[in-house]
């Protein structure tokens, strides 16, 4: 068990505050954080605090699979790390996109491999044969759209916004309230002619300002991240695609899971990203990287989903009950809960169970907690996170102060 150093990522979108105060760092920095990769990523690995000084959690793996994988997790995936975990730090939106299932991964890996596409090229697609379901979990109040929102709703909302330029759309969705309605209208956007465009995105805009002069507030938030995504990228599809997927804000310790073909971009905030250690996006606008329109409307899901964040349930075995909340996510590669040690807690041990004997990451999002186990102990303070190898088994935590910790493990 040894203290995790994530890699930081810099990308555009990022914070120069939002994960330098997490962790207890200066800000602002000099450039915008957006990601802490707390995993085995071969494109940039954690690196464990050890005695002899920092080593990458990927080498660590390869030299000894077993001790650190355990036997179970390494004949269901293999000698790698099945998950990656982050803490993401977003001040812009993120690109709109969309994962593929399993079966899509291994062809659309394959057939770019059999075109000689190279891994790296820009226009690649697949660059591993994984799918990528991921849970984001927020650590305070964190904005996303994610899901084509059911289509009465969407219809309400496109005659709020009084465009006339949308009502061929409405009309259209009206007369056909399933997938079909949105996958045509989706379709019809994003294949539209750039001329076509820099006049339906700007009659759209024009709409969601005279909604919110107008200080109707049902769709209050809707109009504004359409009016924000038109004004970071004028005549992109994407700002009208947005119209069609759920508005969702969620507080620390709710979630959204994003199963396979689900259309998202995360909007603002700080949160927990746990995902299949996969690499496989399909773009749909929203960024200056490639979009592949095709390859895009064939793993996308048109099936309306309520928008609804997801909460975890409480654990019931044993010591943790009361403490452990579990997310219920399908996703074989990893799982998810969060550790809440209140007051009534502080100073006493909670032994935490494993359904299975996989590795653990543990991040602490609050307090001071003492983590023990059979690899020794550590004191895990906001914004750091902790390695604990198959072998090192469970852990019991000691609380100096009221804490939470989140934890992500290999599914079962
Ligand atoms: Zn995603």
């Amino acid at each position: 068990m040894h203290l995790l150093r994530g890699a930081v990522r810099n990308y555009a979108w990022g914070s120069r505050t939002a994960l330098a105060d997490f962790a207890g760092r200066p800000s602002p920095t000099a450039h915008p954080e957006a990601e802490l990769w707390l995993g085995a990523n071969p494109g940039d690995p954690a690196r464990l605090e050890t005695a002899d000084g920092e080593v990458s959690l990927l080498d660590v793996i390869r030299a000894d699979p077993g001790a650190e994988l355990g036997s179970e997790v390494l004949a269901r995936f293999g000698e790698m790390l099945p998950f990656l975990a982050k803490v993401l730090a977003a001040d812009e939106p993120l690109s709109l996109q969309a994962h593929p299932s399993a079966e899509q991964a291994a062809e659309g890996f394959n057939r770019e491999e059999r075109q000689g596409i190279a891994v790296n090229a820009r226009n690649r697609n697949y660059r591993d044969r994984s799918h990528k379901p991921e849970l984001i979990v927020a650590l305070g109040p964190f904005e996303a759209l994610a899901g084509f929102r059911p289509v009465a709703r969407t219809v309400e909302l496109m005659r709020a916004l009084a465009v006339s330029d949308l009502d061929p759309y409405i009309n259209l969705l009206a007369g056909q309230s399933d997938g079909a309605g949105l996958r045509a209208v989706f379709t019809t956007w994003i294949t539209l002619p750039q001329p076509d465009l820099d006049v339906l995105v700007p009659a759209v805009l024009d709409g969601a300002v005279n909604y919110i002069r107008s200080g109707a507030t049902e769709f209050a938030a809707e109009a504004k991240t359409v009016l924000e995504l038109g004004e970071r990228y004028p005549g992109d599809a994407g700002v009208l695609a947005a119209m069609l997927l759920n508005r969702i804000s969620l507080v620390e310790g709710e979630g959204i899971y994003l199963p396979a073909g689900n259309l998202h971009a995360y909007l603002h905030g700080l949160g927990f990203e746990v995902m299949a250690n996969s690499d496989n996006v399909l773009r749909g606008g929203l960024t200056p990287k490639h979009v592949d329109v095709p390859e895009l409307l064939r793993v996308l899901d048109f099936t309306p989903t309520d928008g609804r964040p997801i909460r975890p349930r409480p654990a019931e075995h044993g010591s943790t009950a009361g403490v452990e909340e579990v997310f219920d996510t399908p996703a074989p590669e990893f799982a998810v809960s969060i550790l809440r040690i209140g007051d009534d807690r502080v100073g006493s041990a909670v032994e935490v169970p494993k359904e299975h004997a996989g590795p653990q990451i543990l991040l602490g999002t609050q307090g001071r907690v003492q983590v023990h186990s059979a690899g020794g102990e550590l004191t895990l303070n906001q914004g750091a996170a902790a390695w604990i190898a198959a072998g090192e088994g469970p852990v019991r935590l000691v609380a100096e102060e009221p804490s939470t910790v989140f934890r992500a493990t290999v599914g079962i």
